[in-house]
């Protein structure tokens, strides 16, 4: 076949995407702009110490599970290491001065909860019977095929998350508790679609872990097997632009002026940066005005803490807290009560490690926060910059230790990033965690199909199908089903 597929970016999207099609014939070749492959799949090394940036977490991946199976298929089982969060929690959400905990498992999850609101029992399982059914009616969620990739109750999409788990939770406050790891999503109130809660707190609940050493190791795996199978993946190459005919694309060229000819390109990039690179008329106004509107997700602050040695023992659980008794609206601070809430978690660098290396802290940011310092280089902002930066650590350190008491004395180093390192470091749109908002109230406009109006090009990546490690995997998997049919590719992950 020899059929040459360009594809721009090495984010998790783009990787998969080159796996897939280097296994089925493919001539790949991948363009990276960075310096260093992967994306949000990046863990880096400050002091020592390793820290992850993008995929702090992962589900799914007992052995028979979705995850799991799409792992075996892409090769990565054997230099993919785990370390198992608490089974009985891998979440704790820490909320109007209680802790609450989440554990793998429809039973456990019910029954442990339940421990704090006896009441709800019901209601519980009935919730959870819910997210079991949204989960286990999508195809290539359960890869049991169908000709219809979307077999989604449309009230999942319709319906906001906060609305659904109202109509079917009574207390109020063990309605904002199942809603904790809102973060995973950055969902907003009102508008995030039930779904998008189901999926993750589905994959999350079959099972939960981290990757020893980090998520880079998924990266580092992909690049090899797309090079073992033939084809090129190449780092600081950034693609300046994506070239057409009257009928299709021909190719691209890099920044340094550089042609390449193809016969398909893949762009596992922003959508707007994609169009950015376009200059056709295939993609019609109507499409780019679309693009253009599209809404995004929150972007957030970090905080990334190297410990001293053996000073503050592994916690195994992921630690969401609220400082009242609410998950939703903490994108919405003033510079008085921000943060209004944070994420915390600790970096496994060994398979059972009995103390911490490193930590970090994310909490939503706004990118008008960091706007006056957009177009100035990563270490060149400048030192109001440094001080704004220290400023926010400091606060959110203030705010971890309250709850963590004696976290403090153990940090050695730490360092920070803001909305303008992601927009800088992956080009996504305001530094936005997950791209596109699933909203609920527009359905179908802030939709980003894995197809544009050019034939031969293909969208990839968190804004087409969904976020984070499984909706990019699967995302992959429609977007290269467009050249191979998803049949195909769900027969092989099978066998
Ligand atoms: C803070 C944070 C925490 C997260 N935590 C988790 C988690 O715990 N678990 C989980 O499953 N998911 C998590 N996610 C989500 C997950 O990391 C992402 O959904 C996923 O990795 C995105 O992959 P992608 O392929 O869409 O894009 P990206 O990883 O953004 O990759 C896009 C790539 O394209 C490159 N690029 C851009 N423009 C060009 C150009 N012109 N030429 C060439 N290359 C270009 C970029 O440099 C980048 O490498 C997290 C995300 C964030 C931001």
């Amino acid at each position: 076949m020899d059929k040459h597929v360009i594809i721009i970016g090495s984010g998790l999207g783009g990787l998969t995407c080159g796996y897939i099609l280097a296994k089925n014939g493919y001539r790949v070749s991948l363009f990276e702009k960075n310096a260093r492959l992967g994306g949000c799949l990046q863990t880096f090394t400050r002091g020592g110490a390793k820290f992850e940036t993008g995929m702090h977490y992962i589900g799914g991946m007992d052995p028979g599970q979705n995850l799991h199976r799409f792992f075996r298929y892409l090769s990565l089982l054997p230099d993919v290491e785990l370390c198992a969060l608490d089974r009985m929690a891998y979440d704790v959400i820490s909320i109007a001065g209680k802790r609450f905990a989440f554990a793998n498992g429809q039973e456990n999850f019910v029954e442990t909860l339940a421990q704090h609101f006896p009441g709800e029992r019901n209601n519980l399982q009935n919730y959870y019977r819910t997210i079991e059914q949204v989960a286990l009616h999508s195809p290539l969620y359960t890869l049991q095929y169908s000709p219809s990739l979307n077999l989604l109750n449309p009230d999942y999409i319709k319906k906001s998350a906060d609305a659904l788990i109202a109509s079917t939770i009574g207390h109020p406050l063990l309605r904002q508790v199942v809603a904790g790891n809102v973060p995973l999503y950055a969902g907003v109130e009102g508008r995030t679609s039930f779904y998008i809660h189901a999926f993750i707190n589905h994959f999350y609940n079959q099972s939960a872990c981290r990757i020893v050493g980090g998520s880079a190791v998924i990266a580092q795996s992909l690049v090899r097997s797309i090079r073992a199978m033939g084809g090129s993946v190449h780092a600081a190459s950034p693609v300046a632009a994506i070239h057409c005919d009257r009928e299709k694309a021909t190719g691209i060229s890099l920044e340094n002026k550089e042609k390449i000819a193809g016969d398909y390109i893949i762009s596992g990039i922003h959508p707007l940066r994609t169009i950015e690179l376009l200059e056709t008329p295939l993609i019609r106004k109507a499409y780019r005005d679309r693009i253009l509107k599209l809404k995004h997700t929150a972007s957030n602050f970090t905080v990334y803490i190297r410990f001293k040695k053996a000073a503050v023992r592994y916690l195994n659980s992921n630690f969401y807290h609220y400082n009242g008794d609410r998950v939703y609206g903490c994108e919405n601070y003033t510079q008085q009560d921000w943060p209004k809430g944070f994420l915390y978690m600790h970096h496994c660098s060994s398979p059972a490690p009995e103390y911490a290396e490193s930590a970090v802290i994310l909490s939503y940011m706004n990118f008008e926060e960091v706007a006056r310092w957009q177009g100035t280089r990563t270490g060149n902002r400048g030192a109001d910059y440094e001080e704004f930066k220290r400023r926010k650590a400091e606060r959110l350190l203030d705010a971890l230790e309250q709850q963590l008491p004696g976290t403090r004395s153990g940090i050695a180093q730490y360092y920070t990033s803001t909305p303008l390192t992601y927009l800088d470091y992956t080009g996504t749109e305001e530094g936005s965690m997950y791209g596109r908002l699933r909203d609920c109230s527009e359905p179908v406009q802030n939709v980003v199909s894995q197809r544009t109006k050019v034939p031969n090009l293909f969208l990839a990546g968190q804004n087409t199908n969904s976020h984070g490690a499984l909706g990019v995997i699967i995302g992959a998997i429609i977007t290269s089903g467009e050249l191979l049919g998803v049949r195909t590719i769900m027969q092989q992950i099978k066998e």
